[in-house]
């Protein structure tokens, strides 16, 4: 029986589970001071093209800015983290949701909601203080605060319309299928990602931003040239109106089989001439036909799996629910914990998968440069973007092992010529497939 005071108390588990925690904020401050000791005066030749000494300067100085984001808004959350859960938050979450006698499966609802709705509270000083005070001040930001208040709001009720069916739909799994429940649960989740993936372009992207069909040009009638060559099916072109927020360029493609689309910021079709914006659909094209992302999703699903299964193992111990000071087994409790208990392992996977990804870029590089027979313009778009996103050329090897998913743009810039004088050597010889490439999104810039 437990004494008075000591009902929210912490077991050994979860001085061990804070450990973790602390050690991956320590090692990503860590990684971040060594990456500014490795920040240069001047910008290295090759990009002395794109980045003057001044942009050079802004760039180190926009990763100053956000290296000492990173510190105080991981500290802060860190701490309100600790405070809640070894000021006994959890627990009174816990029984002030039991004592309202609601059915089981709401009753995980409103426990997981109130979380992240605390959670979302919490970090929205934060976002817009990084939209509105370092954005702007490096020239990024173009968005109003009414801008900013609806897409929050939007994202909110978004959140809500397709978070809580798969939330309820976990729950009442885990209460009532069992041994099994594990795997009803990944097959959920499995057709919860497709069905967001095909919903994506039609339904949610078109509530944030409007999508023109490009007008018909040199550069439309390039681009399909270009995907006719390497026999892409391509519905269309869509220009997105990116710089309503932010200054920032990119490219995606969306949808599947005949109705893909490509889509080009407009901040891009401003800053790039028509052979480079073949060269990034190119990086595109080069994904979709190495089938990356298909590959990226069923490794994450896999993921997924492997944690749906160990988390039916381990939720009915009461040493779970003893870490963060509760004393009675739930679902909702027990998804919750166990998620914080991982989060440490983020400090070995995410490196494994930025790794991956970072192997699928030079591949997509590699498939731009050789079916558009133009890896020069595959270079030079990758050097103006990095150099309009304010990318830092000269990351510290740590800081790409923690955090890049593409290669540094020097690394970037010398494997697409390496790759092309490979394949030059080899063409005598047939290849049995088309070759590959393209860009994707990254912490400093293109994709
Ligand atoms: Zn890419």
């Amino acid at each position: 029986m437990l004494q008075k005071g000591e009902e929210h108390r912490v077991n050994g588990l979860g001085y061990v589970i804070a450990a973790g925690l602390l050690v991956q904020f320590v090692v990503d401050r860590v990684v971040e001071v060594k990456n500014l000791r490795v920040l240069r005066y001047h910008p290295p030749p090759e990009l002395a093209d794109t980045y003057d000494d001044e942009r050079f300067r802004l760039a180190q100085r926009y990763l100053y800015d956000n290296s000492r984001f990173g510190w105080v808004s991981d500290g802060a959350f860190l701490l309100i983290l600790f405070g809640f859960w070894f000021g006994g938050g959890f627990a009174a979450l816990d029984g002030w949701v039991r004592s309202a006698a609601l059915h089981p499966v709401l009753e995980g609802v409103v426990f997981i909601a109130v979380l992240a709705g605390g959670w979302w509270a919490l970090s929205l000083p934060f976002q817009i203080f990084h939209t509105f005070v370092i954005e702007e001040r490096h020239g990024f930001n173009r968005a109003t605060p009414a801008i900013f208040a609806t897409d929050q709001i939007k994202t909110l009720l978004l959140s809500i319309l397709l978070g809580v069916p798969l939330l309820s739909a976990i729950v009442a799994i885990f209460l009532r299928a069992g041994a099994h429940a594990w795997l009803w649960c990944w097959i959920a989740a499995g057709l919860y990602v497709m069905t967001v993936q095909t919903l994506a372009p039609t339904w949610i992207l078109p509530l944030f931003n409007r999508f023109e069909p490009l007008v018909d040009g040199r550069l439309r009638r390039e681009l399909f040239r270009y995907v006719r060559s390497i026999r892409f099916p391509l519905e269309n072109v869509f220009v997105m109106d990116g710089s309503k927020r932010s200054d920032k360029s990119n490219a995606f493609f969306t949808g599947f089989g005949r109705r893909r689309r490509i889509v080009l910021l407009d901040t891009l079709v401003r800053d790039l001439s028509v052979s480079e914006l073949v060269a990034v659909v190119a990086h595109e094209a080069g994904h979709a036909k190495r089938r990356h992302l298909f590959w990226m999703t069923a490794l994450i699903m896999a993921r997924i799996g492997c944690w749906l299964f160990v988390f039916s193992l381990v939720m009915r111990y009461e040493v779970l629910y003893r870490a963060f000071g509760v004393a009675t087994i739930s679902v909702q409790a027990g998804l919750v914990f166990f998620c914080l208990l991982l989060a440490p392992l983020d400090l070995f996977t995410g490196p494994a998968i930025h790794a991956l990804s970072r192997r699928n870029e030079r591949e997509a590089d590699r498939f731009a440069a050789a079916t558009t027979g133009d890896p020069e313009a595959l270079i030079s778009a990758l050097k103006k973007l990095s150099s309009r996103n304010l990318g830092n050329p000269t990351p510290h090897p740590y800081m790409v092992w923690r955090r890049y998913s593409h290669p540094p743009i020097l690394e970037r810039i010398t494997n697409i010529r390496a790759d092309g004088s490979a394949s030059a050597r080899e063409t005598a010889e047939p290849r049995g497939a088309a070759p590959e490439a393209v860009p994707c999104r990254e912490r400093n810039g293109l994709e």
